[in-house]
């Protein structure tokens, strides 16, 4: 490779890099066909291309670990009541469905492209997408079972952003509820078909191993709901088998938990734990209805949770309570769901602000911090930030198995920046920045965002940007006027 003569290491040269969970001065970020290879002083430079970004922060580039990326065409569409009795999730999900049976695969792509969009403008490089959508409104298979699977990955390429497509597994409406006509294009009905498909797709795409892998396959058994425990036994251990990361939805609403109770006679938890079925690879999604006791069970597989606040709030779902995952060292990430808006810092920092609302407390998440963690170099100014900032970053690349989430050498050179002189974090000192960023950072500071060492946002702007928004602005015409 080129990079033993140093032609193609590029340095890039910030005022400010955020690594090993502090900002350092002077320091250059190395890197040689899309990976860091060092970090190094700038007096310490030979002769890399060196790019200077003045007034810029680097960060690590952040992981969106859950996404249905066609819901964007729903945004502002669904904030009204529908019914005499109370709206919820539930009644939430008739006008997703509604919208979900008559995208065709090209507004999939178009849909999907400008959430990725969105994504990459607030610092995203890498998102886990939890794709359900399979068949023909109609419910007919498409000659290629995976054609909008691949919409969407045609569209996380053309933006930029590194994908793990989570094929999702679904079955049924729900234990001994009615077929509901409006998820026929969901459905696989057995998990021989499921699995058929989903090798195809990983023939195509790879399990993403490779440090420069730019889409991979995943699992995702949509929810307990979905799918009875046979068929969730059948995928799991496939994924086991050929080490594939497996993400769920678990406990979001009650009515989701009791359904199981009447089925199982067990909480979602204590099935996936007694069946087996958590491990290192799984990323449970929401996990909010569960009691203190059930969490011990993550902890001790290894399982992750993906926490989606802004989507939780909006739907009206309830609070993640990260402060008992965080006292039994479970690691949360973060997903921006829905898309009711996409600003991964907002999750991370409501993360904590749910809590302060709920307990009538400040700093609740710090205070677990405090108690159960001396491994941090960080001042207390800085600690919960750099904990939230883990959860946007170094947790979701885990949980999706991307190789980005930190700036060290080996992994992908993925990173955004934040400009300095920004009115929302102006004035901030190495000390007080990532608690400036984490809680105050509007997008606007997000200036440059690269992808595998290649710029994909200059001053704040996508290359494409314009046309992809065209085309959303009349897909949206389309599907509303
Ligand atoms: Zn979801």
């Amino acid at each position: 490779m080129a990079g033993n003569d140093g032609n193609s290491l590029i340095a890039w040269l910030p005022e400010l890099l955020y690594t090993g969970g502090r900002f350092e001065r002077g320091q250059a970020l190395v890197c040689d066909s899309g990976i860091i290879v060092r970090l190094a002083r700038v007096d310490e430079l030979k002769d890399e291309k060196r790019i200077r970004l003045s007034n810029r922060a680097i960060l690590p580039g952040m992981v969106n670990a859950h996404s249905h990326a066609f819901q964007r065409v729903l945004r502002g569409r669904t904030e009204h009541r529908t019914s005499n009795r109370q709206d919820s999730f539930w009644t939430w999900r008739e006008m997703m469905y509604s919208a979900a049976t008559r995208l065709t695969p090209e507004d999939i792509y178009d849909a999907s492209r400008l959430a990725f969009l969105e994504m990459v403008l607030n610092g995203i490089t890498a998102v886990g997408e939890f794709h359900y959508l399979q068949h023909a409104p109609d419910s007919t298979p498409y000659d290629d079972s995976n054609l909008l699977a691949k919409e969407v990955v045609r569209a996380a390429g053309d933006v930029g952003v590194r994908i793990a497509l989570l094929r999702v597994a679904y079955a049924r409406s729900g234990f001994q509820s009615e077929p509901n006509p409006r998820q026929s294009r969901f459905i696989e009905k057995d998990p021989p078909t499921y699995l058929k498909n989903l090798e195809s797709l990983i023939s195509d795409l790879g399990r993403g191993s490779d440090p420069t892998a730019t889409a991979w396959v995943g699992v995702a058994p949509h929810s307990i709901r979905a799918v009875p425990l046979d068929y969730l036994c059948e995928v799991i251990t496939y994924a086991n088998q050929h080490d594939l990361k497996v993400h769920m939805h678990v406990a979001e609403q009650p009515a989701e938990v009791s359904a199981c109770v009447e089925e199982y006679r067990r909480t979602p938890i204590a099935l996936l734990e007694t069946e087996g079925l958590l491990s290192e690879r799984f990323t449970a999604v929401h996990a909010i209805h569960v009691t203190p006791k059930a969490i011990p069970s993550f902890a001790k597989r290894g399982a992750m949770v993906c926490a989606c606040p802004t989507t939780e709030r909006n739907l009206g779902d309830g609070v993640v309570p990260a402060d008992e995952y965080l006292k039994h060292n479970v690691p949360i990430c973060l997903g921006t769901d829905s898309h009711a808006q996409i600003d991964l810092l907002e999750d991370a920092r409501e993360l904590e602000y749910h809590l302060r609302l709920q307990k009538l407390e400040r700093a609740v998440l710090d205070k677990q911090l405090q108690v159960s963690s001396s491994k941090s170099q960080v001042g207390e100014l800085g600690r919960l930030a750099t904990q939230l900032f883990d959860c946007a970053t170094i947790n979701g690349a885990r949980s999706i198995g991307s190789p980005d989430g930190s700036l060290e050498p080996g992994k992908a050179a993925d990173f955004f920046t934040i400009d300095l002189n920004d009115p929302s974090v102006a004035g901030a000192s190495t000390v007080d920045l990532l608690s400036s960023i984490v809680f105050s950072a509007s997008r606007a500071a997000v200036r440059e965002v690269v992808v595998g060492g290649k710029p994909i946002v200059s001053e704040g702007q996508h290359l494409i940007q314009e046309e992809i928004v065209e085309r959303f602005n009349d897909l949206q015409k389309k599907l509303w006027s």
